[in-house]
């Protein structure tokens, strides 16, 4: 029976393999065994496998050991954690910030906690599968209800929250979107749906994955690009496994909602603290991110000349400011087939299908970092060029 399946997903392009890497994660990667260069890791500002972030995580080893041991709750919560939240409190400019494993189980988090019977989870169709299965399970296990909105569509949420408080004044409302959305690049519209959920006393939150780090003069993110503080965004939460090269995720946001979550988080009380040395590590990560503001600057310039080269060269753009600048395709063997082309030339860039996009839009998910080099960039664009003419 399983097999069967399978098969099935061979025949449409659908089936899923790894790719073994050797050494560090950087651009120039080794993958399957073959010296390549990298356009799909999110780690946007080059910061996986700096020096001195590993020297932290080996001092992190010194001090602590290697497993944290048990859950945050129980006796798994070091110091190395503790400064790792006021850190991000501080760096991202709210009261508080709470530690989770990993941004999938920050976000199951969020929501479990929050949301009890008949209360309302408002989301963007493309939002991230992990915010989409927070809705989903928190449904399924406390009786709130999930409304999705088309992608971007601020008219159509102001009118399923018009809706809403209409047919019942009591119920919590949440409204949650991917601030970069993580397969498109684009970026959602936050201060009007910032200004929406205040008129409505609804909790907005962003999932700043692909923002925290990138965006913001100082690489706050998303809150700090449009400038919202903890009133007009409350809820506020990013990786760290991304542009800061680590692993795990938090929550920021007001005194509160942090001790909420403690409270309440499935996702946060049934599980096991990362390693503390991870948490040293990312106190690393954060000064650099904060001090080295060349490699946004760096970014910036790489997404230029990529556009510029891809608008010359006629190919498929999406609309993105962003270090994620997908190829649209449609088609998943047509996308599967190119992605192998450009392998064997050594460009390594991931065919994104469904289900994690929507059947039909299949695309090369092209990822920039400030590891790149101006003639990375160019090499890029004319493997690209013969691929798709
Ligand atoms: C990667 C990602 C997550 C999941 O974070 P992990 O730490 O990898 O579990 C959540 N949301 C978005 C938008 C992401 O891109």
């Amino acid at each position: 029976m399983l097999k069967k399946e399978l098969l099935i997903l061979q025949q449409q392009s659908l089936y899923r393999q790894r790719k073994i890497t050797d050494g560090p994660q950087q651009v120039h990667l080794t993958s399957n065994g073959k010296a390549v260069v990298s356009f799909c890791s999110n780690d946007y500002l080059g910061l996986a496998s700096h020096p001195d972030i590993a020297k932290a995580f080996q001092q992190g080893v010194n001090d602590y050991g290697v497993g944290s041991g048990a859950a945050h709750l129980v006796s798994g919560h070091s110091r190395a954690h503790h400064e790792l939240e006021d850190a991000l409190a501080e760096y991202t400019g709210r009261s508080r910030a709470l530690l989770f494993s990993t941004g999938y189980m920050a976000n199951l988090g969020i929501v479990n906690a929050l949301m009890g019977k008949g209360d309302c989870v408002f989301q963007d169709k493309l939002n991230h599968a992990s915010l989409i299965d927070a809705a989903l399970l928190s449904s399924a296990f406390s009786g709130s209800y999930l409304k999705r909105y088309p992608h971007n569509n601020i008219n159509r949420l102001s009118q399923l929250l018009e809706k809403n408080s209409h047919s019942d004044k009591h119920s919590r409302q949440l409204v949650m979107t991917d601030a970069v959305f993580s397969m498109d690049g684009d970026q959602a519209h936050v201060t009007q749906m910032s200004e929406l959920c205040l008129q409505h006393n609804a909790w907005l939150m962003l999932d700043d994955a692909h923002g925290f780090g990138v965006l913001g003069a100082k690489g706050a993110g998303t809150a700090e690009e449009f400038s919202l503080d903890q009133e007009q965004l409350p809820v506020y939460m990013a990786t760290l496994g991304k542009a800061m090269g680590g692993f795990g995720a938090f929550v920021a946001g007001s005194d509160a909602l942090i001790e909420t979550l403690i409270q309440k988080s499935r996702a946060y009380v049934y599980t096991t603290a990362m390693p503390p040395a991870i948490a040293q590590a990312l106190l690393m990560s954060i000064k650099i991110s904060r001090e080295q503001s060349w490699r946004r600057d760096k970014l910036k310039q790489l997404i230029a000349q990529f556009r510029s080269g891809a608008e010359q060269s006629g190919l498929s753009l999406m609309n993105s400011q962003t270090a994620i600048q997908p190829i649209m395709v449609g088609d998943n063997e047509t996308a599967m087939r190119m992605s192998q082309a450009l392998e064997q030339q050594g460009l390594l860039i991931t065919a994104i299908r469904p289900p994690t996009v929507p059947e039909g839009t299949a695309r090369l998910r092209v990822t920039l970092s400030a590891q790149h080099e101006e003639k990375d960039i160019e090499r890029l664009l004319s493997a690209l060029g013969v691929v798709t003419t």
